[in-house]
């Protein structure tokens, strides 16, 4: 799939979802960086393209205590609270502290599905369910999953969640079930339609502007320049499963 200059969107590839993401997409974090990457739509019927690795960087410094819009704008597009009685809700993205004691310094970042090159989530199932797509996106066949929860197991970073309960009112792009294990797709619907997650946008409206999306392949990207230009972590590097998701400010 060829990719367009990132950094000059065209209308076309906005897609049904790209209004969202206009609405926010001049929020620039540097002189040229611009937040908000619309990604190209997938043709229906075209497999997606191994060329591209979707990716998200994450700039700690920008993540404001207390402000959870991205947990709630997850929550809201994936119909997260859709349980008839929640007892145990799904989480795809938690915000989290990290606390240095010796010199007392707390940085603040959400925490989701890390979208690992090379993911023990895939290598444990037993049936298949757990699989990466080629353009690097790690996801669950809800049809495959027999909830056995071993990829919650095998996964560090805590980012899987299990549907106790029956679900009401999904959204239909979303599609969902009791008895299985999900986890942040990174809104693979919106991608694949043109658009970025919808964390990525909530966080741009409240004016942080802590996440930037796109493709870590392309090195016109605004995130892989910006990777290529700052020191970026990935949580737990010494695992080598080489996440999708990197952090800069920790
Ligand atoms: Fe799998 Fe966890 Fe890595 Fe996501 S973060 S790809 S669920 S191992
Ligand atoms: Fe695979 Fe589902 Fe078992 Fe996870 S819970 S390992 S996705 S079958």
């Amino acid at each position: 799939m060829s990719q367009q200059p990132s950094d000059q969107p065209d209308p076309t590839r906005r897609g049904a979802l790209g209004v969202a993401a206009a609405a926010v997409a001049g929020v620039a974090i540097a002189p040229g960086i611009h937040l908000i990457e619309v990604a190209q739509a997938r043709p229906a019927g075209e497999p997606a393209s191994k060329s591209v690795r979707w990716g998200m960087l994450i700039d700690a410094s920008r993540c404001e205590s207390g402000c959870d819009a991205c947990v709630s704008a997850c929550n809201r597009e994936n119909a997260l609270n859709s349980a008839v009685e929640p007892r145990q809700k799904p989480q795809w993205i938690r915000k989290i502290t990290l606390h240095e004691v010796k010199t007392d310094r707390k940085v603040n970042l959400p925490m989701m599905c890390q979208h690992c090159a090379e993911p023990p989530c895939v290598d444990v199932c037993p049936t298949g369910a757990s699989f990466k797509r080629a353009d690097g996106l790690v996801l669950v066949d809800r049809h495959l999953c027999i909830g056995c929860r071993y990829c919650m197991m095998a996964c560090p970073y805590k980012a899987r969640s299990f549907v106790h309960e029956p679900l009401t009112a999904q959204n239909p792009a979303v599609p969902r079930g009791k008895g299985c294990v999900e986890s942040c797709t990174m809104c693979v619907h919106r991608i694949d339609q043109g658009g970025t997650p919808a964390c990525v946008e909530a966080c741009a409206r409240e004016g942080h502007a802590a996440i930037l999306f796109g493709d870590l392949n392309d090195p016109n990207s605004a995130i892989a320049r910006k990777v290529h230009d700052v020191a970026t972590t990935q949580v737990r590097a010494d695992l080598r499963l080489d996440p999708g998701v990197r952090y800069q400010g920790l």
